[in-house]
């Protein structure tokens, strides 16, 4: 596999027909934006056009990658990077007197994804393309991404994301893989007594794919983006009659289904037109899988021999009886063939452990959309019953908890558990709490189920795109590529004493911060000290990921500098957030508000100057993460520890030289491994901890009448010193922490926060010291290239079962 060569007379060739296409009859006429447009256009055209290189060995297994999700962010200059193409193309646009850089500014983020799910199924696309695995991602094209947030007095502010899909030039809309899909209606008894689904409506899926291009080795993969429409969108007999209003309804009320992602992180609402996306993509996916199968001349059992189908958290579990539907009822396969076939094609992949976001389906609702899965799973029910009772006789209490269908409810974990040949957790402790305290009687069952694959992020977004200085200073250091192969960063260890080294990569960081500094100011009208330490917290908003606890160390940071404004030892500090609350969690958005009210006192205080500062980046998303990322300083990860199934903000940060504080929780655990002790902050309750202050009946209320400090800083937020005198503006936040119990730890750790804290900034004022440390965690990071994770998919999951 070889990079594609560019071919610069075709480049300029599908360049003026773009723009001419569009209507113009100079390229004087075009807007930056319209460049973006025709400059993507293209490139998509001129590798429509060159026949990509076959990914992968014979033998190997098509991965399926099924996700609700996929976070992009922006393509167009990603893709130049990935082709090698960048400078033959700015060079082109120079003659044209059109700056590259500048043009790429004008692509929105396709923000197809909420947070961390989303965004490793992006990063996983470009290492499969880029380690050679043939593959296709199964998505939805969403005509509202992510919702854009901005502030309204403190509060967030939600607008719908219309990111243009219909004139995204990225997209290629594959007209011949169409699928039809069924939904609601009732199962009659065929003529020879088998079961026949007869839907009450069908729609259609439509194929739209962006190219996911791998790193200059000719590889192209498919990212299927299925939309709904329908056959029948104009109803002319209706139209004719007179009645408009109708006439054009089957298309409208089809192409609701793929019109909005719904907002939620680690969070399951049981909403219906959720469960018709869930279907909807489910059946495109499939559908369109075994149609490939059948077309390349392949019997039916030997699918698990071609096909794997992963399954991005429980979202896509559908899949799982919409497969057996399909080999029992249309196949016309026995129940054993069909299940034989079924269970060596899934792999599960578990994102959470916490009970709210393990998804559970009301069976009444499952029934009335999709009649014939729901006598399916009944009946992998009735059938896993068997295999439960037979090994544990007479214990009814484990029966309800291991049964796919309980209490009324269908519960996707379990289905996919039993539906599939492998599950997975994201990280070393995730994937031992999986076995231990989520699925202990599974896995006695079948052990050999049961891995673990830590998450990882591509090197190529998440450090030569982002950070251009760093990508160059390690391109002059290290001899070979390192870019799809990053345990070569460890080669900088070497450098991490060396002063010249040192000083080069201090600029770099020093020139990031000064970019982000202007960003800041551009956006929030802030004025950030670059000087001070970038201590950055940039996630989506959660109770478990604490952002809260960090807002309880600005108070008091502010409160000592009060105490003692002429302290010349105090550490400036720039708190740089970035993060959206679900729309319907008030608790995260009280917490938003609270930050924001805490940053109008903090910021506008005589007495603090710019030592301190509260910066709300609006609107967080991919593109703001690859402007904050390579300036910070200090990596927030301070979850309670047990909930963050892994992260991945924590790995792109360590790689880009930010010194992690957090507990020991998801793959902080791996990144102290790697990068050592003595080089990140490590605080807090342990998992064993928390579950023990847990079961010794954990009282917040006890803990701040002991600590003074904490007390104080409490009333503050109470009396309404930051919210203009109300005193019940943070009531939510408030009473979460007192009143309800603080479940997620927040007051028992505060302290060994505030002394991790305290260790930072001695650290801090030895710059020498700070920047070798830097180094050490860039160097010390390779591990975490998503590449790594996609060979180990390879090894432990996909090949396993031939
Ligand atoms: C990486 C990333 C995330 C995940 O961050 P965590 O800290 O792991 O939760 C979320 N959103 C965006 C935009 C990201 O780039």
């Amino acid at each position: 596999m070889s990079q594609q060569k560019f071919n610069k007379a075709r480049f300029v060739a599908a360049l003026t027909r773009q723009w001419q296409h569009a209507g113009f009859t100079s390229p004087q006429q075009l807007s930056l934006h319209h460049w973006w447009q025709v400059l993507s256009g293209a490139l998509n055209e001129v590798l429509t056009a060159a026949p990509a290189a076959a990914a992968g060995r014979k033998n190997q297994r098509h991965v399926n990658y099924l996700s609700m999700e996929f976070l992009l962010g922006r393509l167009t200059g990603n893709n130049l990077i990935n082709l090698g193409w960048y400078d033959d193309v700015r060079a082109v646009l120079a003659d044209y007197e059109v700056p590259l850089g500048e043009l790429l500014e004008e692509e929105v983020d396709p923000a197809l994804g909420n947070g961390g799910l989303g965004r490793l199924a992006a990063c996983y696309l470009d290492s499969m393309a880029t380690v050679g695995q043939p593959a296709t991602g199964h998505g939805l094209n969403y005509q509202y991404g992510l919702f854009r947030q901005s502030f309204d007095e403190g509060h967030q502010h939600e607008d719908p994301d219309d990111w243009q899909r219909d004139r995204y030039p990225w997209f290629r809309h594959q007209v011949a893989l169409d699928v039809q899909v069924g939904l609601g209606g009732e199962v009659v008894e065929g003529a020879e007594g088998q079961a026949l689904w007869q839907p009450a409506v069908m729609l259609k899926g439509e194929a739209w794919d962006l190219p996911v291009i791998g790193y200059r080795n000719g590889v192209t993969l498919p990212l299927r983006l299925w939309k709904a429409s329908s056959d029948t969108p104009f109803d002319l007999t209706r139209f004719n009659n007179g009645e408009f209003l109708q006439a054009e309804q089957n298309g409208i009320e089809a192409a609701k289904l793929t019109k909005v992602l719904y907002p939620n992180d680690n969070h399951e609402q049981g909403k219906r037109l959720r469960l018709m996306q869930q279907y909807f993509q489910c059946a495109c996916a499939v559908g369109d899988i075994l149609r490939r199968h059948h077309l390349a001349g392949r019997t039916i059992q030997s699918l698990p021999d071609y096909e794997v189908i992963q399954l991005n958290d429980t979202h896509p579990t559908i899949a799982i009886p919409e497969m057996l539907r399909l080999l029992l009822d249309e196949h016309q396969l026995s129940w054993e063939e069909a299940w034989h076939i079924t269970s060596r094609v899934f792999a599960y992949t578990n994102h959470t452990l916490m009970p709210e976001a393990l998804e559970r389906w009301d069976k009444r609702l499952m029934r009335s959309l999709l009649p014939r899965h729901m006598q399916i799973i009944k009946e992998i029910n009735r059938r896993l019953k068997q295999v439960v009772t037979r090994r544990w006789p007479k214990d009814k209490a484990l029966w309800r908890k291991l049964a796919v269908v309980a209490d009324n409810q269908v519960r996707m974990a379990n289905l996919c558990v039993v539906g599939s040949f492998a599950v997975n957790g994201v990280a070393a402790l995730h994937s031992e709490l999986v076995v231990k305290d989520l699925f202990p009687e599974y896995a006695e069952l079948w052990p050999e189920k049961f891995h673990n694959v830590t998450n990882g992020i591509t090197p190529r977004r998440w450090l030569k795109q982002c950070n251009p200085g760093l990508a160059g200073l390690i391109d002059e250091t290290l001899e070979g590529e390192w870019a799809n192969d990053l345990d070569a960063l460890s080669d900088l260890e070497h450098y991490a004493d060396d002063l010249v080294f040192r000083e080069r990569y201090r600029n770099i960081k020093q020139a990031n911060k000064a970019r982000l500094t202007r960003y800041i100011a551009r956006v929030t009208g802030i004025e950030v000290n670059p000087e001070a330490l970038f201590d950055v917290q940039i996630k989506r908003l959660h109770e478990y990921k604490r952002q809260h606890l960090s807002l309880l160390h600005i108070l008091y940071c502010y409160q000592k500098l009060l105490e003692n404004p002429d302290n010349p030892h105090f550490t400036p500090r720039v708190f740089i957030f970035g993060a959206k609350a679900a729309p319907g969690y008030y608790l995260a958005k009280n917490i938003i508000y609270a930050i924001n009210k805490v940053a109008e006192v903090v910021n506008q205080d005589p007495r603090v100057g710019d030592r301190l500062k509260v910066v709300f980046i609006p609107d967080y998303r991919i593109t703001a993460a690859e402007l904050i990322i390579p300036a910070a300083d200090l990596s927030e990860q301070i979850s309670t520890a047990g909930y963050e199934a892994s992260g991945t903000g924590n790995m792109k940060l360590a790689l880009n030289g930010a010194i992690t504080i957090g507990t020991l929780d998801g793959a902080n655990v791996e990144i102290a491994q790697q990068v050592g002790e003595e080089n990140i902050f490590i605080f807090g309750h342990t998992v064993d901890e928390v579950k023990a202050l847990k079961a010794g009946g954990y009282d917040p209320k006890k803990l701040r009448k002991k600590d003074k400090v904490l007390d104080g800083l409490l009333k503050s937020l109470e009396k309404g010193k930051y919210s203009d005198g109300d005193k019940h503006a943070f009531d939510l936040l408030l009473d979460s922490l007192t009143k309800n119990g603080d479940p997620w730890l927040v007051l028992a750790d505060f302290d060994a926060y505030v002394q991790a804290q305290i260790r930072v900034e001695s650290l801090w004022k030895n710059p020498q010291a700070w920047t070798r440390t830097a180094i050490l965690n860039t160097a010390r990071t390779g591990m975490f290239s998503s590449d790594r994770s996609i060979r180990d998919y390879q090894q432990r999951i996909w090949q396993a079962q031939r």
